[in-house]
């Protein structure tokens, strides 16, 4: 999905609530008209793009010149927030369209927070830790008058992890003494005052989300109680998927990614006691495993903790015990499995691929890996995809716990963090599908949309702000 995509998405939902009269029914003709118009305008433009570059000695004594954003969406409903990505094709629209999506994830989940994104264009396994600690220093200094706690709060995404963010909060106090720096930066390693379970926060979100349907939601419902057509059939695929567990054959799954996400929802997925699952394959940016009798997932992630990809030769497979074929990473998406978890880059579903996708349900751990026209289409051939605004809230949810700790000087137990997260997942979860399957409408993904442009649009409209 572009960010002209996500845009074109908003203005359609936006006219369905200006034309829904049970929504803000006190304003009508053309007063309704002008808000609706004037809150479209502000929630498809972005507050503010920053480009900066930041100028690194290599340890061969090279200088680099490297890009590098901070994007700020929309602060109506909090303090911006959002990852720094550090990846070598992050670009503007990238960071852009992934900040207008954390806006929307943050309202759909009711976090006090607005949207915000950060990139640096650079692939991190090519660079020494003193050259990606510079990075990270310089990307505060460049950046720090648009960031603090009471502001604008980074954390980690795609090639950034806890250690960034000590790097991070460490230089943001070195260039503001005296100031509250503890809450600038979510994500940081427990002994520098971060949350316990926020590193596993993600996965385990994006997992209980399609647990939560395909168990918990989908058990309760009837095929009855939806509206006919595509939504029966979604149904259906729920249902065939539990009838399967049911009678004791596993539940076919695959993995796109096998980082801080990936990894967290397969083990989750392995383990899972409500759901007996058979992990077929998965894949990083160098290859795909793919072994039908289920892959020894446990072996794979110890492996990946300590090399930081997946093992890439039948050598390194035979040295750590695990059987599997070794493909290209491309071939992940087209195994034909019952779900699929989608927990690596943008676009890996598309117009091209789409009718070559064996899956029925999919889990959107990356954001906007499937793009608008594969999104549709999956949609109407009844399959049930769980979008990224949805699945991948965990993080942000455990950074809010975190910037919370942080203000109050008090260690939540890991218990009680994950206790808190996946009550709050459940919420949202709830909301989303029973209002999608019981009121029959068009898509799980614009029903997220609808949610947090009902929820931002009445912030807008509370402030003052649609003249
Ligand atoms: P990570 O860097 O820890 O892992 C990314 C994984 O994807 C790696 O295994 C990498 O090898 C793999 N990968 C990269 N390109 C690939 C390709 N073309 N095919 C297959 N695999 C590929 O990153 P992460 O934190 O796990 O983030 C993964 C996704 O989840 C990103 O899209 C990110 O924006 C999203 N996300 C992350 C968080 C978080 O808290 N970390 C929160 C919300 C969303």
């Amino acid at each position: 999905m572009t960010v002209k995509d996500t845009q074109m998405l908003i203005k359609d939902m936006m006219k369905r609530l200006y034309e829904d009269d049970t929504f803000l029914p006190e304003e009508n003709g053309d007063a309704r008209e002008r808000f609706f118009q004037s809150g479209t305008e502000i929630l498809t433009t972005t507050d503010k793009v920053i480009k900066s570059y930041i100028r690194v000695s290599r340890d061969n004594r090279e200088i680099e010149r490297i890009p590098a954003y901070r994007v700020q969406h929309n602060n109506i409903a909090g303090f911006y927030k959002g990852g720094i990505r550090f990846n070598e094709h992050v670009n503007e629209e990238e960071v852009e369209n992934l900040a207008v999506l954390m806006t929307l994830k943050n309202a759909l989940h009711d976090l006090p927070y607005g949207g915000a994104k950060g990139g640096v264009v650079v692939s991190p396994n090519q660079y020494s830790t003193r050259e990606l600690n510079m990075i990270s220093k310089k990307y505060v200094q460049r950046f720090a008058p648009d960031i603090g706690p009471t502001h604008d709060i980074p954390a980690p995404d795609m090639g950034t992890n806890e250690e960034t963010m000590d790097w991070m909060v460490g230089e943001f106090k070195t260039i503001h003494p005296g100031n509250n720096y503890m809450g600038a930066f979510t994500g940081k390693s427990v002994a520098n005052g971060g949350a316990q379970g926020r590193r596993e926060a993600t996965g385990r979100g994006v997992y209980h989300s399609y647990l939560w349907l395909a168990d918990s939601w989908a058990s309760n419902v009837k095929e009855e109680e939806v509206p006919e057509g595509v939504h029966r059939q979604q149904l259906r695929s729920l249902h065939r998927v539990r009838n399967k567990n049911e009678s004791g054959e596993p539940i076919t799954a695959a993995v796109q990614g096998f980082g801080n996400v990936g990894s967290v929802a397969a083990q989750m997925a392995d383990s899972c006691s409500r759901l007996n699952h058979r992990i077929t394959a998965v894949s990083d940016h160098q290859v795909t495993l793919v072994n039908e009798s289920g892959l020894d997932v446990d072996r794979l992630i110890k492996y990946q903790e300590k090399h930081r990809e997946l093992p890439v030769s039948e050598e390194l497979l035979s040295r750590i015990g695990v059987k599997a074929d070794i493909l290209p990473p491309e071939e992940l998406v087209y195994q034909k499995v019952d779900v699929l978890f989608l927990a690596a880059v943008e676009d890996q579903i598309t117009a091209d691929n789409k009718e070559l996708i064996h899956a029925d349900i999919f889990v959107e751990g990356a954001n906007a890996p499937i793009d608008k026209e594969a999104d549709r289409y999956l949609h109407e051939q009844g399959k049930v995809v769980i979008p990224d605004v949805l699945a991948n809230a965990g993080g942000v949810m455990v950074s809010y716990i975190e910037w919370k700790q942080d203000r109050v000087t008090y260690l939540y137990s890991e218990e009680e963090v994950l206790k808190d997260m996946t009550d709050h997942m459940s919420k949202s979860c709830e909301k989303v599908f029973d209002s999608y399957f019981r009121e029959g409408l068009s898509g799980i993904r614009n029903t997220c949309y609808m949610h947090a442009l009902k929820r931002l649009f009445t912030l807008l409209y509370r402030h003052g702000k649609l003249f």
